[in-house]
């Protein structure tokens, strides 16, 4: 147990399962106070168990981050829980993945609201206590896709370069407000992503793709998210890119 974050409020979206879980606990365990959201209340509801075990006060916030005004009151509602937000991970995320002919338009736009839209909403509105406290940590969870574009994945990949555009346009516009910005990018992680992916012959290679190879870990991820948030408050990290060993 280190003492890193001590005192520090973060609020993870994306929580009740793979790297949104992995990281609620890594920052607990790193002194953080937390925030978890997601739709599937019995999860946050276990991880809720494990944090509380490690001191980090768990606030669990069930919300469909489509939604913007749900993505909005979250932020909101950590604020008021705890005083403030210092940290906001904005993980939460699906990837649908199919043909762009083939793709159903309704599935894709629910990614975009939820990938790219809700991470906006729910940053928009932390803005402005971490200006008032002129403090304050923002680390969006993009994907190798949000470097590299792959056939049948061109939403997902539209979406996750969307996410580091953003996070570059945002820094630019808050670094003199002592407001840090970080975006991860992960290759193949073994999480349980990979399973909303309606069209069966991109599921079918992509886990044989991911069968292929040493994934990382929800916690490969979550250590690195939990060292860029507990750098001294002159270092900003503004970008991780990180594969699997085995992954071109
Ligand atoms: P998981 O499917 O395990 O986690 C996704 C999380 O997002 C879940 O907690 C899920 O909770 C939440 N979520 C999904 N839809 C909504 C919604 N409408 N409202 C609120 N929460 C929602 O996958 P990962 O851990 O892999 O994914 C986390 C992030 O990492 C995503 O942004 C993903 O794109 C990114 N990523 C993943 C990689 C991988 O290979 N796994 C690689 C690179 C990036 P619930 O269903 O309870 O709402």
């Amino acid at each position: 147990m280190h003492n890193r974050l001590k005192d520090r409020i973060a609020l993870v979206t994306g929580a009740s399962s793979g790297i949104g879980e992995a990281t609620a606990l890594e920052l607990a365990r790193h002194g953080a106070k937390v925030a978890i959201a997601a739709r599937r209340r019995e999860r946050l509801d276990a991880l809720a168990q494990q944090l509380a075990s490690l001191g980090a006060e768990p606030l669990v916030l069930v919300a469909d981050l489509a939604d913007e005004a749900e993505a909005q009151r979250i932020v909101r509602e950590t604020e008021q829980h705890f005083g403030r937000l210092d940290i906001l991970v904005n993980n939460a995320g699906v990837m649908y993945l199919e043909p762009v002919a083939e793709a159903d338009l309704g599935r894709w736009r629910h990614m975009l609201e939820l990938n790219v839209l809700g991470l906006i909403a729910s940053t928009q509105a932390a803005l402005a206590g971490m200006r008032a406290r002129r403090d304050g940590h923002i680390v969006n969870v993009s994907s190798t896709a949000g470097r590299v574009a792959n056939p049948n994945a061109a939403a997902y990949s539209a979406a996750k370069f969307g996410v580091v555009a953003f996070s570059e346009a945002l820094r630019r516009e808050v670094y003199k407000d002592n407001i840090r910005v970080s975006v991860i990018e992960p290759g193949a992680v073994a999480t349980e992503l990979r399973e909303h992916i309606g069209h069966a012959a991109t599921k079918d290679a992509l886990n044989a793709w991911a069968d292929s190879m040493r994934q990382l870990q929800s916690q490969d991820v979550a250590e690195v998210i939990a060292f860029c948030v507990s750098r001294p408050s002159h270092v900003n990290i503004n970008e991780v890119l990180m594969r699997p060993t085995d992954q071109e």
